[in-house]
């Protein structure tokens, strides 16, 4: 690819949480440079103050140590804040924009925004693109410097090529030629001083050595002036490649305002990081193995030519299916660890894992499983189904169940010892005459309140006698005539 040692980058601005769109984006460089036995450096672009949201850097941070990634410059590795932080390099901007200036390459622009709101507002009107007339672009340096000094507010715009292609090659999309009479000039440092995210962006790459920037589509018209601006400066700009976004299942892309899942929220519904980060690995690109990988894996078979340019969908039933991979990957050891100390002694909680380990889809079923298979209190019967479903519909087989049932299922529990399901279950067909499904999808629901599970003989040996009492009991009152549903 390029003799240089391979440097990718990921570098979101701190206003908010990374959803499955960026993260992808952090994904991707960083499996590249893995991949290449290069660097991948963690850039906090937060040179716009406005935008940037207490403690974003922090959570950033978490949220991509949870998901296993690491970089070797960024925040939290007691590196000077000059390594990572945008804003921790505003002398050195400054520095480039007064060379930019003297060279001829940037211009002052005193163009108010009611001016350029106008020349918008006609540009529309007109049908075309909008984009800045070059009103300043003429003006005398000295004469701008010195209505500069003078204090009247002033923007810097690069000064682009008035005619011809200003081309580059995508590692994801291939050749690419803009026709420069097309671009205006782009803002470098906003009229306020603050630098624009073209200039800082491109600037702090160069800098650091970055060779490859993967990033989202959106980027890909503010790649051919970074281009110009960094040839101008007698830089080597990175080689860019500009994946397709990733969608909601609307078709518009991932955003924090939209509502995209963040890290902390599928954290909180018990997604593993495994599971996250094979999704996104596989999201808009082809990893050849189908199996669950770590970091380092996934590294290995990383190839940029299999990364797409159309939308990638999101898809939580993609992102399912890779939990479902992970959860059962899961160590016992991890799951008495999420377990926490309740419910009960060791030997308690260990049984309870192996019980339902093989039914959880997240670690949040594990705790669920726990009240359900424990918990005397469990103060109404819920059963399971899709969010909206018929909570009574899903309960018919408890009502149904023929009368006294259920009194007779506890009192022949009651009566027996501990015992292997072999052997109960005739005892308890016998006492209920009834076989099959009509035993045991009645009996399971009033225990559980699932319809799917773990093997019924095994919750009834597990249960507390107390709570499957309590539940049994609770089961027959629904059962009774006339009983309103429970649910
Ligand atoms: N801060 C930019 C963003 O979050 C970075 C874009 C890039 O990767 O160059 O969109």
């Amino acid at each position: 690819m390029t003799a240089l040692p391979v440097r990718t980058r990921f570098a979101p601005s701190p206003t908010g949480l990374l959803h499955a769109g960026n993260l992808r984006t952090a994904l991707f460089n960083l499996l590249l440079a893995r991949h290449c036995d290069g660097e991948f450096l963690l850039r906090i672009e937060d040179s716009d103050a406005s935008r940037e949201q207490a403690d974003a850097v922090a959570a950033i941070v978490a949220d991509l140590r949870w998901l296993g990634f690491d970089w070797d410059t960024g925040p939290s590795l007691g590196q000077p804040e000059s390594a990572w932080r945008q804003s921790a390099r505003r002398e050195r901007h400054a520095d480039v924009l007064r060379q930019l200036l003297v060279q001829g390459h940037a211009y002052r622009c005193f163009c108010t925004p009611e001016r350029l709101a106008e020349l918008r507002a006609a540009q529309q009107r007109a049908g075309s693109a909008p984009r800045y007339d070059g009103h300043c672009a003429g003006l005398d340096s000295h004469e701008a410097r010195a209505r500069t000094e003078a204090g009247e507010p002033a923007a810097i715009r690069l000064r682009l090529p008035a005619a011809g292609h200003i081309e580059f090659e995508d590692v994801v999309r291939g050749r690419q030629a803009v026709e420069a009479r097309h671009l205006g000039d782009p803002v470098l440092q906003r009229a306020d001083g603050s630098a624009a995210f073209l200039f800082a962006n491109a600037m702090d790459d160069a800098d650091a050595g970055i060779t490859h920037v993967i990033r989202g589509e959106d980027h890909l018209s503010n790649t051919p002036r970074q281009i110009v601006l960094l040839q101008a400066l007698g830089l080597e700009p990175p080689r860019y490649g500009h994946v397709g976004l990733v969608v909601d299942a609307a078709g518009a892309p991932l955003s924090k305002r939209r509502g995209a899942p963040g890290v902390e929220s599928l954290a909180r519904d018990g997604y593993r990081p495994a599971a996250i980060v094979n999704y996104l690995a596989r999201l808009g690109s082809g990893v050849e193995s189908d199996g669950l990988l770590d970091i380092d894996a996934l590294a290995e078979r990383f190839e940029v030519g299999r990364l797409g340019r159309g939308p990638a969908r999101f898809d939580l039933a993609q992102l399912d299916h890779w939990q479902g991979l992970a959860m059962a990957d899961a160590s016992t050891a991890e799951l008495l660890e999420h377990l926490g100390p309740t419910p009960g002694s060791a030997e308690k909680r260990e049984r309870l894992v192996a019980l339902v380990r093989r039914n959880l889809s997240t670690m949040g079923d594990l705790d669920d499983w726990a009240v359900r298979l424990c918990d005397p209190d469990l103060p109404v019967l819920t059963p399971d189904g899709s969010p909206g479903a018929d909570a009574s519909a899903l309960l018919a087989p408890v009502r149904e169940a023929p009368a006294g049932f259920f009194d007779t299922v506890r009192a022949t529990l009651d009566a027996r010892a501990p015992e292997d399901w072999a052997t109960l279950r005739p005892a308890l067909e016998a006492a209920t005459g009834c076989r099959g499904g009509r035993l045991m999808k009645p009996l399971r629901l009033a225990l559980t309140g699932y319809a799917h599970g773990p093997a019924i003989g095994d919750i009834i040996d597990f249960m507390p006698a107390d709570t499957r009492r309590a539940r049994l009991q609770r089961a027959a009152a629904m059962a009774a005539p006339g009983a309103q549903p429970d649910a």
